[in-house]
This record gives C-alpha cells, structure tokens and sequence, in this order.
C-alpha cells in the first residue's frame, strides 16, 4: 500500500467519479516545504508563521521575514502558498510583547487581534509577505488572517493589506480567512463577499463550539473535528463561500484523517491542507471515493447526534 501510494504521489486527487480535491500541506518551516514537494504537496495551504517569532529575544524584522517567505515561495515552485499571520496569544505568548494577563486567553487578544492592535507587527509582516510575492511574480501568494470572528476584523486587517500593497505596486496575491470561530461560520455568506478564499481551522473551530479546551487533560479527547455541530458549521461555511463563487479549505487535523475526508469532500470542501507525512496517503484515500457517495455519507452524517456515531457511520461500522 505504501509503496502504491507513493507511486501515484504526484498525480492529482481526483475521486473515482472525475472529482479534483486540491491537496496541500500545513508546513512551519522551510525544511517542510522541501519535504512536501518531494511527497506530492500542490501548494503550500498553511504555513504557521509563528515558528518565525518563537524562541527568540526581539521579534524578526522585515527583512528576515522577507528572507523565510521568499525562500518558502520559491521551493514550490510557482505552487500557491497560503501564509498566515501571527497567530499568536492564547495558548502561545511571546516574550518580547508582553501581554496583560488574561483570565480567559482563549477569548481574549489572540490571533488577529494583536495584529489590530498591534499594528506595526502586522504592517511589518504583510510587507515582507507582499515582498516575497514582488519577488516571485509568477507565484501567487495567499494571505491569511487567523481568528477572525467579525466583519470589522476583517476589514481592518484587509486595509492594511491593501495599502501596504499599493506601496509596493504588488498584485499576485489574494487575502482569505481561518474559519475557527463559530461566529465567521454562521456568517460565511457575508464573509464571502470580502475575502477570496476560506480555510477551516478545525481545531479551534471544534473547542469553540463545543466549548471545551483542545488541550484540556481530562475533556480534550472529547474535541472530535467530525462532530455533528462543526459538520453543521463546515456545511454553512461551503454554501455560503460558494455562493460568492469563492472555495474552502480545511488546514486543521481533520483534513488528515481518513475518516473526516469523505465527510468534508460531502459537504463540499474544495481543498484539504494536511501535514506532511501524510499527502501520499490522503491523495490515495481521495482516489477511492466517489463524490456521489461522499454527498449521501455527509448528509447522514448531518442528522446524528454524536461524533461517535459520525466515526461509526464513516467507518462503515
Ligand atoms: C486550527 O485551529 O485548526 C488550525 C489549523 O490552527 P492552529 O492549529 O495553528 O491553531
Ligand atoms: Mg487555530
């Protein structure tokens, strides 16, 4: 099997009834990005870039970002990649911002909302972003916005966005958003109009609706992305990007898992974002379903009550 699947590594996923899924990696580094190139990635559909703040004194300045963005641009070879903004706070603080303590880090300054609040960190970031993509003009360059819940959030980390590029006179690039809030879910429709693409943070999205800590020790297993309620939210997400002729991916752990992807290409996925190690595998997997199949299993999915039973109904249990 192993051996099948690397044999085919480099062909598209494209499901057994003609279905093309777009399959893309979650890398941290340059290193990944190298690695997935030589295990069949077609793009890059998140970089975490907070790899680039950790475990350091001061924060890095444009031109060491420029440096990290440019490279990990290049080795995929004219293959979009996805960047997401500092999305940092919450569970991740840095030690040279210094952050009141918070009693609920989880709702409180985390993800975009240091970048709005802390402008020239985000200024400094889009620019060596926007400059990577001047510098691989046939590269198209994604920029993403990680937690955003509202509409306001939305614009103004779009405005800085757009006048930074301006300044730079760049123009291959387009600008989406995680969907890990319940609140952006619900409201896709209207998210469509503004960004150009979705990609599903599964992990947050599923500690968000169910209210339970992804890490928490005792509840934490109980943080299933294939949970009805996010199956729900998945499905408003894909109706209301695609009524704006927009597409959605899924970059959190869910796109990985066999079980979850016949559900997400059902609900209408267009592009799943995994780690590394397994692209081979998951290109496999897509090629043995059919979408037909994976609609009426996801619309089943749809009207059960628990993961479990999800699990059970996807595994043909
Ligand atoms: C997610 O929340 O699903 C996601 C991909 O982002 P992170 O895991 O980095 O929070
Ligand atoms: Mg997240």
């Amino acid at each position: 099997q192993a051996q099948l699947d690397l044999a085919a590594k480099d062909e598209h996923a494209v499901t057994n009834d003609g279905h093309t899924m777009e399959i893309v990696a979650n890398i941290g580094n340059l290193e990944d990005s190298k690695k997935s190139m030589t295990l069949g990635a077609e793009g890059v559909g998140l970089l975490r870039s907070e790899f680039l703040f950790l475990d350091r004194n001061t924060a890095p300045s444009e031109d060491e970002q420029f440096t990290t963005y440019n490279g990990i641009v290049q080795s995929q070879q004219g293959q979009p990649v996805i960047i997401r903004t500092l999305d940092v706070g919450g569970d991740k603080p840095l030690d040279y911002m210094p952050m009141p303590t918070e009693e609920n880090p989880f709702l409180g300054e985390r993800g975009i909302r240091i970048g709005i609040n802390r402008p020239s960190i985000l200024k400094t970031q889009v620019r060596a972003i926007l400059r990577a993509a001047q510098h691989n003009p046939k590269s198209l360059v994604r920029i993403m916005f990680p937690m955003i819940s509202t509409i306001e959030e939305l614009r103004a980390a779009k405005g800085v966005v757009h006048a930074e590029a301006k300044a730079l006179n760049v123009t291959n690039f387009e600008v989406g958003i995680m969907v890990e809030v319940p609140s952006t879910a619900v409201m896709a429709d209207l998210f469509a109009k503004e960004a150009d693409f979705f990609s599903i943070g599964s992990n947050d999205l599923t500690q968000y609706t169910l209210a339970i800590d992804r890490g928490h020790p005792k509840l934490a297993a109980q943080v299933d992305g294939i949970h009805p309620s996010v199956l729900r939210l998945i499905e408003l997400t894909c109706k209301g990007a695609h009524k704006y002729g927009k597409w959605v991916g899924v970059c959190g752990g869910i796109a990985s898992d066999t079980q979850a992807v016949p559900l997400l290409i059902g609900l209408g996925v267009d592009e799943l974002s995994v780690s590394v190690p397994s692209l081979p595998a998951i290109k496999a997997h897509v090629r043995e379903l059919s979408l037909k199949d994976c609609q009426s299993l996801a619309q089943k999915a749809l009207d059960l009550e628990t993961a479990s039973q999800v699990r059970a109904l996807s595994s043909g249990r």
